[in-house]
């Protein structure tokens, strides 16, 4: 790891990281759904495999419930994740774009994903206003990167 010249990480960090680290990211879980079987996966029999949506631990049935816990934190951004997210890549174009347009273009959102998106998919995330990934491959790969389907996806990414 590196450190900066006053003994931070921050300089290395991405705005992600360091909007996280001073709380200021709401975190959007989009659907428990997902197709992985992770030994360390740490979702809550309430969450796993379930089609459900929090923003934080509000339990989320309208946009306003994503838009109300946002303000009641002053979320300066949003963290995306599941479940796996791509599952319902709509439901996540729906919400980048209903927390852009509520709290404009600076409202940071990043996602976590564990699947190899196609490059349409990340164009579309993109497009949407998406600003950072997060790549999670799961651990049977990790020693096979070269030519798989993730090393394409990070490289069109
Ligand atoms: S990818 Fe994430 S949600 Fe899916 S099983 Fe693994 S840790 Fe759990």
């Amino acid at each position: 790891m590196q450190v900066d010249e006053s003994g931070s990480y921050s300089t290395f960090l991405p705005d992600g990281c360091l909007c996280c680290r001073k709380g200021a990211k709401m975190v959007l879980f989009v659907t428990g759904i997902c197709r992985k079987t992770c030994f360390f996966c740490p979702l809550s029999v309430e969450r796993k495999n379930k089609d459900v949506i929090f923003a934080n631990e509000r339990a989320v049935y309208s946009d306003s419930d994503v838009l109300e816990e946002a303000r009641s934190m002053n979320a300066e951004g949003t963290g995306i994740t599941g479940g796996e997210p791509l599952l319902e890549l709509e439901r996540v174009i729906h919400y980048i774009h209903l927390l852009k347009n509520e709290f404009g273009k600076n409202h940071h959102i990043h996602l976590y994903t564990s699947t190899a998106p196609s490059e349409n998919d990340l164009k579309e995330l993109a497009d949407a206003g998406l600003d950072e990934i997060r790549f999670h491959p799961p651990i049977e790969i990790w020693k096979k990167m070269s030519g798989s389907s993730y090393e394409k996806s990070l490289s069109a990414a």
